[in-house]
């Protein structure tokens, strides 16, 4: 402010002194008004800046001296002082200093020079500036469409080249500056120059020939042509259409292209999720991508929203089968056990007779496929052990019973559910295990949600389910009919071929499990009598000894190798690895809604297929066959 009143006084002086030669010497003492004084006033804040171009106006910033502060006379009312103190230094203070009477050259003053510009305080923050130079020879398509690779996506590749351009049209026209949003035709110029650029890239050779020759054979079919501003567009046979010249010959696009990909997501964006071949439509009105269709289809399948709306289900190949189902042993030594229902039962064949639920509790031996059906009342462990030692009883103790864990009913109708929740019970978990381990019988469950993995029992009931309905269709029956219907289900249904028995087209007989259980098929047709025929005790023992090894050979010969072949589910897919995000199906709500979780561990089988996996998500940790889970795309 010194600085600005010394120039004010001045200018008043100057105004007034016209007659005389004069040359103006300004002195300060501050290094930060030197400074300020020697900076272009535009390179300073406003308030300064407007009173430096004030003072230099009157005194031109090479006047100005720099003064030590005890050399300087004014510092002395500036800093205030005492009147003794004036009257010593008073010569100082009203005539001036001593030296200011000798030649300007031998005054104790020295010229200032700003040594670092950004220590001055008041400075305008610093903006970095670059300045882009370009020519022509120098940047190559390819070095630009590596460049436009590096974006995001399409949108916001063709948002900044065209700032860019209207930044290159600012600076050559500076009277005809555009500003504000972007508008239309700048859009239309950024993509023109993207096209551009990746068509020199991808088809240069080909607009050289067509240049050249008119004719190019890689594309013959499109019949393409380079129309005036160098696009390479498709000739098509549609030319003389009332359509829009753009739809007409749309502008070629190679397929191996990230831009064109990135084209692709923009348009499927922007036309909300449409599917491939909308979007092909749409696409093919301006661009023509060549095998577009493939390249959709793989953008498509990668867009995460879509996915959740269609998710993928991956299922493993079929699982080696476990080694209880391969290795001849006694019938239902290794069991599976399921409970269906519940079936309608009256007290009395009375006409008005009260009505209580029924169950039925289904034995399936894995070796042999045997089936063992019994009617239970309730659902409770006294009742499923009552049911398992009449099957032991009658068939043998079992070594291993597997079950489901009962999640697999949650989804089902609310009969369905009581058996999930028996299953899940973990009261009942403890009954049944203590109960299945007092009689020496190991339990397996299957993990939760994991219907496929108890194919064989699930079957069953669906079969058992089958015969029942088509017998007694809408009739309610007692207790002792629906056993007996049982029983004669479990026959039936032992007698389903395994396979053929013989390979001569002659025998009829096929190996069922009732082989297994009493030397024929269940059903059979009586056999003729046979006690006239002369066979002493032991041969007929030996007889009945060698059939049932005959069984077995047959088991292992023709059976087997049934099992051998996988019916279903043959591709193998890759494995899911620890840490791929995927989607939780479930069937109590829709996908979208699917909870999100992250595979936290897989439990490999014995084929090194992963059928089985732990995924956390935010709702808990879940143990769930592959079956359930679906990868989102963008995984790996
Ligand atoms: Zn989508």
């Amino acid at each position: 402010m010194a600085a600005v009143l010394l120039a004010k006084v001045l200018k008043f002086i100057i105004k007034n002194l016209t007659d005389f030669k004069y040359t103006i010497v300004a002195l300060s003492d501050s290094s930060v008004v030197l400074s300020w004084l020697q900076t272009p006033p535009y390179q300073l804040k406003t308030f300064v800046s407007n009173r430096v171009s004030e003072i230099i106006d009157v005194i031109p910033p090479n006047r100005w001296y720099h003064i030590s502060s005890e050399n300087n006379a004014a510092d002395l009312c500036s800093r205030g002082a005492l009147p003794s103190q004036l009257l010593t230094v008073q010569n100082t203070w009203f005539h001036g200093q001593e030296w200011l009477y000798n030649d300007p050259n031998d005054w104790p003053t020295s010229t200032f020079f700003v040594k670092n510009v950004k220590s001055i305080p008041e400075l305008k923050s610093n903006v970095d500036t670059f300045t882009l130079v370009s020519s022509e020879n120098k940047v190559l398509p390819n070095d630009l469409e590596e460049t436009f690779d590096k974006f995001s996506s399409f949108n916001k590749l063709q948002r900044v080249l065209a700032w860019c351009h209207r930044f290159i049209h600012n600076l050559k026209s500076s009277s005809n500056r555009i500003s504000g949003n972007l508008n239309s035709n700048e859009l239309q110029q950024s993509r023109d120059s993207i096209m551009r650029v990746i068509q020199s890239n991808h088809f240069s050779t080909e607009i050289d020939t067509l240049n050249k020759k008119g004719y190019v054979a890689s594309l013959r079919k499109l019949s393409p042509f380079v129309d005036p501003n160098g696009f390479l567009r498709v000739g098509g046979r549609i030319s003389q259409a009332d359509l829009p010249y753009s739809t007409k010959h749309p502008l070629l696009l190679p397929k191996k292209c990230k831009t064109a990909t990135s084209l692709i997501e923009y348009f499927h964006k922007v036309y909300l999720h449409s599917g491939p071949r909308t979007l092909q439509g749409i696409l093919c009105k301006t661009y023509w991508i060549i095998n577009a269709r493939s390249i959709i289809r793989s953008v498509l399948s990668k867009c995460a929203q879509c996915f959740k709306f269609n998710p993928n289900i991956i299922q493993p190949s079929m699982a080696t089968l476990p080694a209880s189902r391969l290795k001849p042993g006694k019938v239902f030594d290794h069991v599976g056990c399921d409970i269906g229902g519940p079936f309608l039962v009256k007290e009395s064949p009375r006409r008005n007779a009260k009505g209580y639920k029924a169950y039925l509790c289904l034995f399936v031996c894995f070796t042999t496929k045997a089936v063992h059906l019994e009617v239970i009342t309730d659902l409770s462990c006294d009742t499923f052990l009552a049911a398992l030692d009449r099957l032991t009883a009658r068939k043998g103790l079992c070594r291993t019973l597997q079950t489901d864990c009962g999640s697999n009913f949650l989804a089902a109708g609310k009969h369905l559910k009581e058996i999930g929740n028996f299953f899940r019970d973990k009261n009942n978990h403890s009954k049944i295990f203590d109960g299945l381990a007092s009689r020496s019988i190991e339990w397996r469950l299957n993990p939760p949600n994991a219907a496929s993995m108890g194919g064989l029992w699930e079957a069953g009931i669906k079969s058992a389910k089958h015969h029942l309905y088509r017998t007694i269709g809408n009739r309610i029956l007692t207790f002792e009919e629906l056993t007996t219907i049982f029983c004669k289900i479990e026959a039936i249904m032992n007698s389903r071929p395994l396979c053929s028995l013989s390979n001569n087209p002659n025998e009829f007989d096929v190996l069922t499990a009732g082989h297994f259980l009493i030397g024929q098929s269940l059903l059979a047709v009586p056999e003729y009598d046979v006690e006239d025929v002369p066979l002493n005790r032991l041969s007929r023992w030996q007889a009945i000894q060698k059939i049932t090894q005959s069984f077995w050979k047959r088991w292992s010969d023709d059976y087997l190798h049934t099992l051998q072949q996988r019916e279903k589910w043959f591709t193998s897919k890759p494995n899911v690895n620890v840490g791929d995000l995927v989607l939780l199906k479930s069937n109590l709500c829709k996908p979208l809604q699917w909870p999100l979780g992250r595979i936290e561990e897989v439990h490999p089988g014995i084929d090194k297929i992963v059928r089985v996996v732990t995924v956390r998500t935010q709702n808990g940790v879940y143990k769930r066959p592959v079956n359930k889970i679906c990868p989102l795309p963008y995984a790996n």
